[in-house]
Protein backbone atom coordinates (compact mmCIF):
# COMPACT_ATOMS: atom_id res chain seq x y z
CA UNK A 1 0.00 0.00 0.00
CA UNK A 2 1.31 3.33 -1.21
CA UNK A 3 1.54 6.22 1.46
CA UNK A 4 -1.21 8.37 -0.47
CA UNK A 5 -3.36 5.75 0.53
CA UNK A 6 -2.63 5.31 4.07
CA UNK A 7 -3.20 8.52 4.68
CA UNK A 8 -6.21 9.96 6.96
CA UNK A 9 -7.95 12.90 5.68
CA UNK A 10 -11.38 14.85 6.02
CA UNK A 11 -13.48 16.92 3.73
CA UNK A 12 -16.97 18.70 4.32
CA UNK A 13 -19.22 20.50 2.53
CA UNK A 14 -22.92 21.97 3.01
CA UNK A 15 -24.43 19.45 0.26
CA UNK A 16 -22.82 15.75 0.56
CA UNK A 17 -24.89 13.09 -1.01
CA UNK A 18 -25.77 10.63 1.65
CA UNK A 19 -28.59 8.26 1.87
CA UNK A 20 -30.38 10.05 -0.97
CA UNK A 21 -30.11 13.85 0.49
CA UNK A 22 -27.64 16.40 0.22
CA UNK A 23 -26.55 17.24 3.29
CA UNK A 24 -24.51 19.24 5.42
CA UNK A 25 -21.42 16.72 6.51
CA UNK A 26 -18.24 15.77 6.87
CA UNK A 27 -16.62 12.46 5.50
CA UNK A 28 -13.54 11.06 7.32
CA UNK A 29 -11.16 8.65 4.77
CA UNK A 30 -8.68 6.30 5.80
CA UNK A 31 -6.85 3.78 3.53
CA UNK A 32 -8.85 4.54 0.93
CA UNK A 33 -11.66 3.89 2.17
CA UNK A 34 -15.20 5.81 4.18
CA UNK A 35 -14.86 5.61 7.68
CA UNK A 36 -16.44 8.02 9.39
CA UNK A 37 -19.27 10.06 8.11
CA UNK A 38 -20.12 13.03 10.68
CA UNK A 39 -22.01 15.90 11.40
CA UNK A 40 -20.83 19.54 9.72
CA UNK A 41 -19.37 20.73 13.22
CA UNK A 42 -18.38 17.53 14.55
CA UNK A 43 -14.84 17.86 15.79
CA UNK A 44 -12.65 15.07 14.04
CA UNK A 45 -9.59 13.49 14.52
CA UNK A 46 -7.85 15.78 11.41
CA UNK A 47 -9.73 19.02 10.67
CA UNK A 48 -11.66 18.48 7.20
CA UNK A 49 -10.96 20.40 4.21
CA UNK A 50 -14.04 22.76 3.46
CA UNK A 51 -15.43 23.07 0.05
CA UNK A 52 -18.34 25.45 1.40
CA UNK A 53 -21.50 24.69 -0.63
CA UNK A 54 -19.88 22.67 -3.67
CA UNK A 55 -21.83 19.53 -4.19
CA UNK A 56 -19.29 16.11 -2.77
CA UNK A 57 -21.08 12.70 -4.59
CA UNK A 58 -19.94 9.52 -5.05
CA UNK A 59 -17.77 9.23 -8.11
CA UNK A 60 -19.99 7.74 -11.38
CA UNK A 61 -19.61 4.11 -12.62
CA UNK A 62 -19.91 3.55 -16.61
CA UNK A 63 -20.58 0.00 -17.31
CA UNK A 64 -20.70 0.78 -21.23
CA UNK A 65 -17.27 2.53 -22.23
CA UNK A 66 -15.16 0.50 -25.35
CA UNK A 67 -11.46 0.93 -24.08
CA UNK A 68 -10.30 -0.89 -27.26
CA UNK A 69 -7.01 -1.94 -26.33
CA UNK A 70 -5.16 -3.73 -27.03
CA UNK A 71 -5.24 -4.60 -30.58
CA UNK A 72 -6.96 -0.73 -31.53
CA UNK A 73 -5.32 1.43 -29.60
CA UNK A 74 -5.25 3.96 -32.28
CA UNK A 75 -9.13 3.95 -31.58
CA UNK A 76 -8.66 4.61 -27.91
CA UNK A 77 -6.49 3.28 -25.21
CA UNK A 78 -6.49 2.97 -21.04
CA UNK A 79 -4.68 5.78 -20.79
CA UNK A 80 -6.07 8.11 -22.42
CA UNK A 81 -9.53 6.55 -21.79
CA UNK A 82 -9.08 6.78 -18.28
CA UNK A 83 -8.09 10.00 -18.10
CA UNK A 84 -10.79 11.34 -19.46
CA UNK A 85 -13.03 9.51 -17.23
CA UNK A 86 -11.57 11.16 -14.37
CA UNK A 87 -11.74 14.46 -15.79
CA UNK A 88 -15.51 13.92 -15.89
CA UNK A 89 -16.21 12.64 -13.01
CA UNK A 90 -16.26 8.66 -13.54
CA UNK A 91 -14.21 6.42 -10.86
CA UNK A 92 -15.01 3.35 -11.89
CA UNK A 93 -15.75 2.23 -16.03
CA UNK A 94 -16.34 -1.62 -17.10
CA UNK A 95 -14.67 -2.18 -20.53
CA UNK A 96 -16.74 -3.47 -23.34
CA UNK A 97 -15.09 -6.90 -24.59
CA UNK A 98 -14.42 -5.20 -28.22
CA UNK A 99 -13.56 -3.76 -30.24
CA UNK A 100 -10.46 -4.58 -28.66
CA UNK A 101 -8.32 -7.39 -30.64
CA UNK A 102 -8.52 -10.00 -29.60
CA UNK A 103 -11.76 -9.65 -28.69
CA UNK A 104 -13.15 -10.61 -24.99
CA UNK A 105 -14.39 -14.23 -25.48
CA UNK A 106 -12.04 -16.45 -23.89
CA UNK A 107 -9.48 -16.22 -20.54
CA UNK A 108 -6.54 -15.97 -23.08
CA UNK A 109 -7.92 -12.72 -24.87
CA UNK A 110 -8.54 -11.16 -20.81
CA UNK A 111 -5.32 -12.25 -19.30
CA UNK A 112 -3.66 -10.08 -23.02
CA UNK A 113 -6.24 -7.39 -21.78
CA UNK A 114 -4.90 -6.91 -18.51
CA UNK A 115 -1.39 -7.06 -19.14
CA UNK A 116 -1.99 -4.69 -21.71
CA UNK A 117 -4.06 -2.10 -19.00
CA UNK A 118 -0.44 -2.37 -16.27
CA UNK A 119 0.50 1.28 -15.17
CA UNK A 120 -2.42 3.00 -17.29
CA UNK A 121 -5.31 2.89 -15.13
CA UNK A 122 -6.07 6.26 -13.65
CA UNK A 123 -9.57 4.79 -12.42
CA UNK A 124 -10.47 1.66 -11.59
CA UNK A 125 -12.04 -0.62 -14.34
CA UNK A 126 -14.12 -3.92 -14.51
CA UNK A 127 -14.29 -5.93 -17.27
CA UNK A 128 -17.40 -7.52 -19.50
CA UNK A 129 -16.64 -10.87 -21.42
CA UNK A 130 -17.95 -11.64 -24.65
CA UNK A 131 -20.28 -14.44 -26.12
CA UNK A 132 -20.20 -15.19 -29.29
CA UNK A 133 -21.36 -18.42 -31.68
CA UNK A 134 -17.82 -20.41 -31.57
CA UNK A 135 -16.96 -19.00 -27.59
CA UNK A 136 -19.55 -20.76 -25.49
CA UNK A 137 -17.54 -24.16 -24.57
CA UNK A 138 -14.89 -20.85 -23.27
CA UNK A 139 -17.87 -18.83 -21.15
CA UNK A 140 -17.51 -20.72 -18.03
CA UNK A 141 -13.82 -20.39 -17.44
CA UNK A 142 -14.09 -16.52 -18.80
CA UNK A 143 -16.66 -16.39 -16.11
CA UNK A 144 -14.55 -17.74 -13.45
CA UNK A 145 -11.41 -15.50 -14.71
CA UNK A 146 -13.71 -12.62 -12.97
CA UNK A 147 -15.44 -11.24 -16.30
CA UNK A 148 -18.31 -9.14 -14.43
CA UNK A 149 -20.91 -10.66 -16.69
CA UNK A 150 -20.90 -11.04 -20.71
CA UNK A 151 -22.59 -9.05 -23.69
CA UNK A 152 -23.85 -10.98 -27.30
CA UNK A 153 -24.92 -8.79 -30.55
CA UNK A 154 -27.99 -10.28 -31.94
CA UNK A 155 -26.74 -8.12 -35.03
CA UNK A 156 -23.98 -7.18 -37.06
CA UNK A 157 -21.42 -5.68 -34.32
CA UNK A 158 -19.56 -3.96 -36.67
CA UNK A 159 -15.98 -5.92 -36.54
CA UNK A 160 -16.25 -9.34 -38.08
CA UNK A 161 -14.50 -11.08 -35.20
CA UNK A 162 -17.48 -10.63 -33.17
CA UNK A 163 -20.15 -11.96 -35.12
CA UNK A 164 -23.88 -11.80 -33.88
CA UNK A 165 -25.52 -15.09 -31.80
CA UNK A 166 -28.48 -16.98 -32.62
CA UNK A 167 -31.58 -17.85 -30.41
CA UNK A 168 -29.94 -21.55 -29.63
CA UNK A 169 -26.74 -19.68 -28.27
CA UNK A 170 -28.60 -16.91 -26.30
CA UNK A 171 -30.70 -20.36 -24.36
CA UNK A 172 -26.87 -21.64 -23.81
CA UNK A 173 -25.13 -18.49 -22.57
CA UNK A 174 -28.44 -18.05 -19.93
CA UNK A 175 -28.40 -21.03 -18.42
CA UNK A 176 -24.58 -21.33 -17.92
CA UNK A 177 -24.62 -17.41 -16.95
CA UNK A 178 -27.76 -17.87 -14.34
CA UNK A 179 -25.32 -20.19 -12.38
CA UNK A 180 -22.98 -17.23 -12.37
CA UNK A 181 -25.58 -14.95 -11.18
CA UNK A 182 -24.16 -12.14 -13.60
CA UNK A 183 -26.32 -10.49 -16.22
CA UNK A 184 -26.05 -10.84 -19.52
CA UNK A 185 -26.12 -7.88 -21.65
CA UNK A 186 -27.68 -7.61 -24.97
CA UNK A 187 -27.27 -5.34 -28.05
CA UNK A 188 -30.56 -5.93 -29.26
CA UNK A 189 -31.29 -5.32 -32.52
CA UNK A 190 -32.89 -7.71 -35.12
CA UNK A 191 -32.52 -6.97 -38.60
CA UNK A 192 -36.22 -8.83 -39.47
CA UNK A 193 -35.37 -8.44 -43.26
CA UNK A 194 -38.83 -6.13 -43.79
CA UNK A 195 -37.56 -3.19 -44.52
CA UNK A 196 -36.54 -2.27 -47.79
CA UNK A 197 -32.95 -1.52 -48.20
CA UNK A 198 -32.45 2.60 -47.88
CA UNK A 199 -29.54 4.40 -49.58
CA UNK A 200 -28.15 6.10 -47.12
CA UNK A 201 -24.74 8.39 -48.30
CA UNK A 202 -24.57 11.35 -45.88
CA UNK A 203 -28.41 12.04 -45.13
CA UNK A 204 -29.27 11.57 -41.48
CA UNK A 205 -32.87 10.70 -41.90
CA UNK A 206 -32.65 7.70 -44.51
CA UNK A 207 -29.95 6.53 -41.33
CA UNK A 208 -32.48 6.25 -38.93
CA UNK A 209 -34.81 5.04 -41.37
CA UNK A 210 -32.78 2.05 -42.13
CA UNK A 211 -32.25 1.12 -38.64
CA UNK A 212 -35.98 1.43 -37.34
CA UNK A 213 -37.30 0.91 -33.85
CA UNK A 214 -39.00 -2.34 -34.79
CA UNK A 215 -35.44 -3.93 -34.98
CA UNK A 216 -34.88 -3.25 -31.56
CA UNK A 217 -38.61 -4.12 -30.14
CA UNK A 218 -38.28 -7.30 -31.58
CA UNK A 219 -35.06 -8.25 -30.42
CA UNK A 220 -36.00 -7.26 -27.00
CA UNK A 221 -39.28 -9.35 -27.51
CA UNK A 222 -37.26 -12.46 -28.41
CA UNK A 223 -34.90 -11.55 -25.12
CA UNK A 224 -38.18 -11.36 -23.36
CA UNK A 225 -39.25 -14.94 -24.50
CA UNK A 226 -36.29 -16.30 -24.44
CA UNK A 227 -36.24 -15.23 -20.51
CA UNK A 228 -39.48 -16.84 -19.95
CA UNK A 229 -38.51 -19.88 -21.41
CA UNK A 230 -35.64 -20.05 -19.13
CA UNK A 231 -37.57 -19.31 -16.26
CA UNK A 232 -40.33 -21.99 -17.24
CA UNK A 233 -37.07 -23.96 -16.38
CA UNK A 234 -36.17 -23.22 -13.03
CA UNK A 235 -33.46 -20.66 -14.77
CA UNK A 236 -33.51 -16.86 -13.60
CA UNK A 237 -31.34 -14.90 -16.20
CA UNK A 238 -30.49 -11.99 -15.61
CA UNK A 239 -31.23 -9.93 -18.98
CA UNK A 240 -30.07 -6.65 -19.71
CA UNK A 241 -30.48 -4.36 -22.54
CA UNK A 242 -27.82 -2.32 -23.27
CA UNK A 243 -27.91 1.12 -24.82
CA UNK A 244 -31.82 1.03 -24.91
CA UNK A 245 -33.20 3.88 -28.08
CA UNK A 246 -36.08 2.65 -28.73
CA UNK A 247 -38.96 4.03 -26.37
CA UNK A 248 -41.77 2.08 -28.04
CA UNK A 249 -39.53 -0.96 -26.30
CA UNK A 250 -40.59 0.17 -22.75
CA UNK A 251 -44.16 -1.38 -22.38
CA UNK A 252 -42.68 -4.85 -22.84
CA UNK A 253 -39.76 -4.02 -20.30
CA UNK A 254 -42.19 -2.81 -18.00
CA UNK A 255 -44.52 -5.73 -18.29
CA UNK A 256 -41.59 -8.48 -18.08
CA UNK A 257 -39.96 -6.57 -14.52
CA UNK A 258 -43.75 -6.97 -13.07
CA UNK A 259 -43.80 -10.64 -14.35
CA UNK A 260 -40.89 -11.13 -12.06
CA UNK A 261 -38.27 -11.68 -15.03
CA UNK A 262 -35.13 -9.68 -14.02
CA UNK A 263 -34.44 -7.72 -16.94
CA UNK A 264 -33.23 -4.37 -17.09
CA UNK A 265 -32.55 -1.58 -19.60
CA UNK A 266 -29.65 1.71 -19.52
CA UNK A 267 -29.65 4.33 -22.01
CA UNK A 268 -27.12 6.81 -23.06
CA UNK A 269 -26.85 10.51 -22.88
CA UNK A 270 -26.91 10.53 -26.62
CA UNK A 271 -30.38 9.07 -26.68
CA UNK A 272 -31.55 11.14 -23.74
CA UNK A 273 -30.33 15.01 -25.23
CA UNK A 274 -30.20 14.81 -29.04
CA UNK A 275 -32.27 14.14 -31.20
CA UNK A 276 -32.91 13.19 -35.03
CA UNK A 277 -34.88 16.30 -36.42
CA UNK A 278 -31.42 18.55 -35.51
CA UNK A 279 -28.81 16.41 -36.70
CA UNK A 280 -27.67 17.77 -40.11
CA UNK A 281 -27.28 15.58 -43.23
CA UNK A 282 -23.02 14.98 -43.28
CA UNK A 283 -22.62 15.20 -39.52
CA UNK A 284 -21.05 11.34 -38.98
CA UNK A 285 -20.20 12.20 -35.50
CA UNK A 286 -23.66 11.76 -34.50
CA UNK A 287 -23.94 8.45 -36.26
CA UNK A 288 -24.31 5.14 -33.53
CA UNK A 289 -26.66 2.13 -33.53
CA UNK A 290 -29.08 2.30 -32.31
CA UNK A 291 -29.54 5.66 -33.99
CA UNK A 292 -30.81 9.07 -32.29
CA UNK A 293 -34.37 8.99 -32.71
CA UNK A 294 -37.35 11.51 -32.87
CA UNK A 295 -37.99 14.36 -29.97
CA UNK A 296 -40.85 12.60 -28.83
CA UNK A 297 -39.23 9.61 -28.60
CA UNK A 298 -36.34 11.01 -26.44
CA UNK A 299 -39.27 12.36 -24.35
CA UNK A 300 -40.22 9.15 -23.71
CA UNK A 301 -37.13 7.35 -22.52
CA UNK A 302 -36.94 10.34 -19.94
CA UNK A 303 -40.14 8.71 -18.27
CA UNK A 304 -38.42 5.41 -18.64
CA UNK A 305 -35.84 6.83 -16.29
CA UNK A 306 -38.63 8.41 -14.14
CA UNK A 307 -40.90 5.68 -13.61
CA UNK A 308 -37.54 2.90 -13.06
CA UNK A 309 -37.77 0.97 -16.20
CA UNK A 310 -34.67 2.14 -17.34
CA UNK A 311 -32.47 1.36 -14.43
CA UNK A 312 -29.55 3.49 -15.69
CA UNK A 313 -27.44 5.49 -17.92
CA UNK A 314 -24.26 4.80 -19.12
CA UNK A 315 -21.94 6.75 -21.73
CA UNK A 316 -21.60 3.70 -24.54
CA UNK A 317 -18.40 6.11 -25.34
CA UNK A 318 -17.37 4.15 -28.43
CA UNK A 319 -14.39 6.21 -30.23
CA UNK A 320 -12.34 5.71 -33.48
CA UNK A 321 -10.05 7.32 -35.57
CA UNK A 322 -11.41 10.43 -37.67
CA UNK A 323 -10.54 9.15 -40.68
CA UNK A 324 -13.03 5.94 -39.95
CA UNK A 325 -15.18 8.27 -38.67
CA UNK A 326 -15.55 10.04 -42.24
CA UNK A 327 -15.73 13.65 -40.73
CA UNK A 328 -13.95 15.16 -43.67
CA UNK A 329 -15.99 13.30 -46.18
CA UNK A 330 -19.49 13.27 -44.31
CA UNK A 331 -20.42 10.06 -45.30
CA UNK A 332 -22.66 8.41 -42.56
CA UNK A 333 -22.95 5.16 -44.61
CA UNK A 334 -18.92 4.73 -44.26
CA UNK A 335 -19.20 6.06 -40.98
CA UNK A 336 -17.77 4.00 -37.80
CA UNK A 337 -21.33 3.85 -35.55
CA UNK A 338 -20.23 5.38 -32.12
CA UNK A 339 -20.21 8.25 -30.03
CA UNK A 340 -17.18 9.85 -28.51
CA UNK A 341 -18.28 11.53 -25.07
CA UNK A 342 -17.20 9.98 -22.15
CA UNK A 343 -16.16 13.03 -20.42
CA UNK A 344 -19.28 15.20 -20.73
CA UNK A 345 -21.65 12.58 -19.77
CA UNK A 346 -22.67 14.09 -16.13
CA UNK A 347 -22.51 17.94 -17.76
CA UNK A 348 -24.65 16.87 -20.19
CA UNK A 349 -27.50 14.49 -18.05
CA UNK A 350 -27.36 17.36 -15.62
CA UNK A 351 -27.91 20.36 -17.49
CA UNK A 352 -30.84 18.56 -19.44
CA UNK A 353 -32.18 16.35 -16.01
CA UNK A 354 -32.75 20.03 -14.25
CA UNK A 355 -35.11 21.48 -17.32
CA UNK A 356 -37.30 18.34 -16.89
CA UNK A 357 -37.34 19.27 -12.98
CA UNK A 358 -35.24 15.97 -11.72
CA UNK A 359 -32.59 16.54 -8.92
CA UNK A 360 -28.75 16.37 -8.81
CA UNK A 361 -30.17 13.12 -6.85
CA UNK A 362 -31.57 11.60 -9.57
CA UNK A 363 -28.57 12.16 -11.66
CA UNK A 364 -26.49 10.42 -8.92
CA UNK A 365 -28.76 7.44 -8.72
CA UNK A 366 -28.70 6.99 -12.58
CA UNK A 367 -25.22 7.30 -13.18
CA UNK A 368 -23.33 6.25 -10.05
CA UNK A 369 -25.28 4.04 -7.72
CA UNK A 370 -27.46 2.24 -10.05
CA UNK A 371 -24.87 0.83 -12.03
CA UNK A 372 -22.62 -0.09 -9.36
CA UNK A 373 -25.17 -2.08 -8.11
CA UNK A 374 -25.75 -3.78 -11.60
CA UNK A 375 -22.07 -4.26 -12.45
CA UNK A 376 -21.90 -6.17 -8.81
CA UNK A 377 -19.99 -3.65 -6.85
CA UNK A 378 -22.80 -2.00 -5.31
CA UNK A 379 -21.58 -3.18 -1.61
CA UNK A 380 -18.51 -0.70 -2.26
CA UNK A 381 -18.80 1.74 -4.95
CA UNK A 382 -21.70 3.90 -6.21
CA UNK A 383 -22.06 5.43 -2.93
CA UNK A 384 -21.23 7.53 0.23
CA UNK A 385 -21.24 5.04 3.01
CA UNK A 386 -19.45 3.48 5.55
CA UNK A 387 -16.76 1.25 4.58
CA UNK A 388 -17.37 2.25 0.71
CA UNK A 389 -14.30 2.86 -1.55
CA UNK A 390 -13.61 6.47 -1.03
CA UNK A 391 -14.58 7.23 -4.57
CA UNK A 392 -15.95 11.09 -4.47
CA UNK A 393 -16.30 13.80 -6.68
CA UNK A 394 -16.33 17.52 -5.68
CA UNK A 395 -18.61 18.90 -8.29
CA UNK A 396 -20.15 22.32 -8.50
CA UNK A 397 -23.72 22.34 -10.41
CA UNK A 398 -23.95 25.83 -10.81
CA UNK A 399 -20.95 26.40 -13.34
CA UNK A 400 -21.58 26.34 -16.71
CA UNK A 401 -18.83 25.88 -19.29
CA UNK A 402 -18.90 25.56 -23.23
CA UNK A 403 -17.59 22.16 -24.80
CA UNK A 404 -14.69 22.79 -26.42
CA UNK A 405 -12.13 20.27 -28.11
CA UNK A 406 -9.06 21.86 -26.08
CA UNK A 407 -10.61 19.81 -23.07
CA UNK A 408 -10.80 16.65 -23.99
CA UNK A 409 -8.59 14.03 -22.35
CA UNK A 410 -9.64 11.04 -24.51
CA UNK A 411 -7.45 10.30 -27.42
CA UNK A 412 -9.44 11.76 -30.63
CA UNK A 413 -10.69 15.09 -29.65
CA UNK A 414 -13.85 14.90 -31.58
CA UNK A 415 -17.46 14.60 -30.55
CA UNK A 416 -20.97 15.86 -31.20
CA UNK A 417 -21.24 17.68 -28.23
CA UNK A 418 -18.74 20.21 -29.10
CA UNK A 419 -19.87 23.89 -28.59
CA UNK A 420 -22.65 23.15 -26.18
CA UNK A 421 -23.11 24.68 -23.23
CA UNK A 422 -23.66 22.51 -20.17
CA UNK A 423 -24.23 23.16 -16.66
CA UNK A 424 -21.86 21.39 -13.73
CA UNK A 425 -17.94 21.05 -13.47
CA UNK A 426 -16.27 18.58 -11.94
CA UNK A 427 -13.70 19.76 -9.60
CA UNK A 428 -12.10 17.09 -8.60
CA UNK A 429 -12.44 13.86 -8.60
CA UNK A 430 -11.10 10.69 -5.75
CA UNK A 431 -10.31 6.79 -6.20
CA UNK A 432 -9.96 5.40 -3.11
CA UNK A 433 -9.13 8.16 -1.47
CA UNK A 434 -6.07 9.30 -4.05
CA UNK A 435 -6.58 12.66 -5.66
CA UNK A 436 -6.08 11.68 -9.21
CA UNK A 437 -7.77 15.12 -10.95
CA UNK A 438 -8.27 18.43 -9.75
CA UNK A 439 -9.34 21.83 -12.04
CA UNK A 440 -8.34 20.45 -15.42
CA UNK A 441 -4.93 18.75 -14.28
CA UNK A 442 -4.57 14.94 -13.75
CA UNK A 443 -2.87 14.44 -10.28
CA UNK A 444 0.07 12.14 -9.43
CA UNK A 445 0.25 8.56 -11.95
CA UNK A 446 -2.26 5.75 -13.06
CA UNK A 447 -3.61 4.21 -9.44
CA UNK A 448 -6.13 2.67 -10.72
CA UNK A 449 -6.76 -1.24 -10.65
CA UNK A 450 -8.61 -3.61 -12.77
CA UNK A 451 -11.41 -5.34 -10.86
CA UNK A 452 -12.03 -8.85 -11.38
CA UNK A 453 -15.56 -10.42 -9.95
CA UNK A 454 -15.04 -11.86 -6.74
CA UNK A 455 -11.70 -10.37 -6.02
ZN1 LIG B 1 -21.27 -0.14 -26.94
Amino acid sequence: MNSINSSVFALKSTQIAIHGELTPAQILIKNGKITTIADYDAVLAVKAEDFGDQVIMPGLVDTHVHINEPGRTEWEGFNTGTQSAAAGGITCVVDMPLNCTPVTTNVNALRQKLDSLKGKLWIDCGFWGGVIPDSLNDLDELLKAGVLGVKSFTIHSGIDDFPKVEQQHLSQAIDILAKHSVPYLIHAELDSGDSEPVEIGDNYQSFLQSRPKSWENNAIAMMIDLAEKAKSKGVLGKIHIVHLSSAEALPAIKSAQQRGLQLSAESCPHYLTLVAEDIPNGKTLFKCCPPIREQHNREHLWQGLADGTISFIVSDHSPCTPVLKHINTGDIEKAWGGISSLQFGLSIIWTEAQQRGYSLLDVVNWMATEPANFAGLGHRKGQIAYGYDADLVVFDPEATYRIDRNMIKYRHKITPYEGREVHGIVKRTYVRGQLVYNDNQLIGKPIGLPILANS
